[in-house]
């Protein structure tokens, strides 16, 4: 085992830079991302690596790596057994890296490849981890307004503070990578735990393009569980809120309540009551609606957690054959 990790020490030191792609049903937009990619990386001028996770995609991705590993030796796909989400293949790609430092992008090219030497140089000049910030954004309408809220709501109700408008398009440090590793939760959400990390940070502000091709992976519902994930795990303002609107709500029930009394005894100026009986009723249901709303979304967490299955399962890995034979020298 310890033979092991040094051999995976000496791999990391003449590796200096792994970058991690998740795709999922990409197969409109990887060769074009690889091309540039290769272009970016080339000009660098340091030894690195490739690491596509395929997702479990189900169009012809996973051909269109093969030929592509065939050609480049620097690149590896790893193919998960089935699709488990962004988070998942983002995690998986993490895990396989194994340069001194780890970049993480989208595979649809709104993250551009070309910005590659500008995270490395703010690397070497000694920052741990480079996330990118979203100067503009191509998306519209509502999806725009719920990404634009969503960082809002999170900075606000969170303790740690999570960069505005920064996806997962970032550098990581191989000491960052090893702490992150470290975190035994399985439903991550990446961006939240590499703040929690630490170490020094730095934002790189960059205009986010459109989508290349093809369709956005996330429907609205996708982007409203990673928003809750997100939230849950990095807050527990919604749980205090919960407390705190069931304290108000008792109050105001027993003022109303001492206020009946009071009135069927002495004034009698009450109608009999219907509307301050209904609004009651209501406003009482509807807080505990909230309220077991909002445990239940912490008891899904839990229970993800408590079940210990892994974040991802690696179908197989795909590499070329001369870096394939010189891993097991
Ligand atoms: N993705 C993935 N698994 C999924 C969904 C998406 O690996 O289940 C990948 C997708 O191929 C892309 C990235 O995650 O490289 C971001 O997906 P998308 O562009 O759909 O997200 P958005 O840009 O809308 O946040
Ligand atoms: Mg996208």
């Amino acid at each position: 085992m310890s033979i092991e990790k040094i051999g995976n020490t000496e791999k990391w030191n003449h590796l200096e830079l792994s970058v991690v792609v998740p795709l999922y049903n990409e197969e409109a937009v990887v060769g074009e991302l690889h091309r540039r990619l290769d272009l970016a990386l080339r000009g660098l001028g340091v030894a690195y690596e490739i690491v596509f996770v395929n997702d479990g995609s189900k169009d012809a991705t996973a051909e269109l790596t093969a030929q592509l590993v065939a050609r480049d030796p620097c690149l590896r796909v790893i193919h998960l057994s089935r699709n488990f989400g962004h988070q998942a293949a983002v995690c998986a790609g993490i895990d396989q890296a194994r340069g001194a430092a780890v970049l993480v992008m989208d595979g649809d090219l709104q993250d551009p490849p070309e910005l590659i030497p500008e995270f490395y140089a703010l690397w070497k000049r000694g920052w741990e981890v480079v996330y990118a910030v979203r100067g503009s954004r191509k998306e519209r309408g509502l999806k725009r307004l719920g990404y634009y809220l969503f960082y809002r709501i999170m900075a606000a109700l969170s303790d740690l503070e999570i960069p505005l408008d920064s996806g997962d398009f970032g550098l990581m440090d191989r000491r960052v990578v090893e702490e992150l590793k470290k975190l035994p939760e399985k439903k991550r959400f990446v961006r939240g735990l590499r703040t929690f990390v630490g170490f020094r940070q730095v934002g790189l502000e960059y205009a986010r393009s459109a989508r290349e091709a093809g369709e956005p992976k996330y429907t609205f519902r996708g982007l409203v569980r990673l928003a809750l994930d997100g939230l849950v795990s990095f807050s527990d303002a919604p749980l205090r809120l919960a407390s705190i609107l069931g304290g108000v709500a008792i109050l105001m029930a027993l003022g109303l309540g001492a206020f009946t009394i009071i009135d069927a005894i002495w004034t009698r100026t009450a109608p009999p009551g219907w509307a301050s009986l209904m609004t009651t009723v209501l406003f009482l249901g509807a807080v505990q609606l909230i309220c077991v709303g909002i445990l239940g979304e912490y008891l899904r967490l839990i229970f993800y957690e408590t079940k210990g299955r892994p974040t991802y399962i690696v179908g197989r890995i795909d590499q070329h054959a001369a870096a394939e034979s010189s891993d097991s020298s």
